[in-house]
């Protein structure tokens, strides 16, 4: 039986073989090299992704700018700074970045690059891999995790890691907040009456009800069942209130299918954020708010703070 053919040993490498292996590389590998008067250009770069940049690398080769000019705009700075830092603590560069191709085409990029000082500057010798398929689909988990499957709307996670977020903006430039609590009045009659499939038809339509008199920087979120809250920041409590009361008008007119309008109510509390009160205080006194609203008859309104 004929031996299984192995690596050689390093003595007997083919360059012919291991240049043919670099070129067939699902990336690339390169390297950059920093002049000391901040001059960057790739002395090398190899692999299939070069194809990727479509840009020669013999032009590469004298200045890296045209590569660098395909940098999303978000990014370079980012890049530029972890170019500088690589330089300064000699420590590797471990970061992505996101190339816009020609034909509207953007690549998200990972790169890792080990630095070394030559006489006239540093040399990183790196890698780089296409990663755009592993991001897309870790925003699609991400997006997941953060939303309610039924409404499309923010969840509770997402919803009390933007209340954290509001929280300590408020605290800090002592601008107002608003939080707002609804809840659908006798919905259990409604999925009685109707069917647990009307209820859930319900709960979609009441979400795009009220998402179309939001702006973009408010956060509704459906925080289980027929719960739902709204987080509005640089909002005071009048304001809150004003568009708590447009909000139940809304639902109560709305013609929400088959059961005709006025079936369908919503009864809303809301607190406005008080300097120095954490998350569970304003949610505490939001739920108070609505415990109100239902007490006191249910499709209105009540506040605190
Ligand atoms: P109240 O005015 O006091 O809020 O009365 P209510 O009937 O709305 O409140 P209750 O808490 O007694 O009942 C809530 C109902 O919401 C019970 C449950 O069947 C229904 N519900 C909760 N989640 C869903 C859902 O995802 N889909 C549907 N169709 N119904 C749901
Ligand atoms: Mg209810
Ligand atoms: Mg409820």
């Amino acid at each position: 039986m004929p031996p299984i053919e192995v690596m050689p040993s390093r003595e007997r490498l083919d360059p012919v073989k291991v240049l043919e292996l670099a070129e067939q590389l699902p990336g690339l590998i390169f390297q950059l090299h920093r002049r000391d008067d901040g001059h960057l250009h790739f002395p090398h770069l190899m692999g299939s992704g070069t194809r990727l940049l479509d840009l020669e690398p013999e032009l590469l080769a004298r200045d890296a700018r045209p590569a660098l000019e395909r940098l999303h705009d978000a990014d370079y700075p980012r890049l530029m700074a972890a170019i500088e830092r690589s330089v300064r603590w000699c420590t590797p560069i471990i970061t992505k970045f996101r190339l816009l191709l020609p034909g509207d085409i953007c690549r998200w990029i990972a790169v890792r690059a080990q630095p070394e000082r030559v006489d006239d500057g540093v040399l990183w010798h790196g890698m780089m891999l296409d990663i755009s398929e592993q991001v897309a689909e870790e925003e699609r988990l991400r997006a997941l995790s953060d939303s309610d499957a039924l409404t499309g709307l923010a969840n509770r996670r997402k919803l009390l890691k933007r209340l954290d977020e509001e929280i300590s903006l408020s605290n800090r430039h002592a601008t107002p907040l608003s939080l707002m609590m609804l809840d659908l009045d006798h919905f259990k009659a409604i999925n009685d009456t109707w069917g647990h499939l009307k209820g859930d038809e319900v709960l979609e339509s009441l979400a795009s009800c009220c998402r179309a008199l939001l702006r973009e920087e408010d956060l509704l979120a459906r925080l289980g069942g027929e719960e739902f809250a709204l987080v509005l920041p640089l909002t005071p409590r009048t304001n809150a209130e004003r568009l708590a009361e447009r909000l139940r008008r809304c639902v109560a007119e709305h013609d929400f299918g088959q059961m005709g309008a006025g079936r369908v109510t919503v009864s809303i509390g809301i607190a406005e954020h008080r300097v120095g009160d954490s998350r569970e205080i304003l949610l505490q006194r939001a739920d108070r708010s609505l415990y109100q609203a239902k007490h006191r008859g249910r499709n209105r309104v009540e506040a605190s703070g």
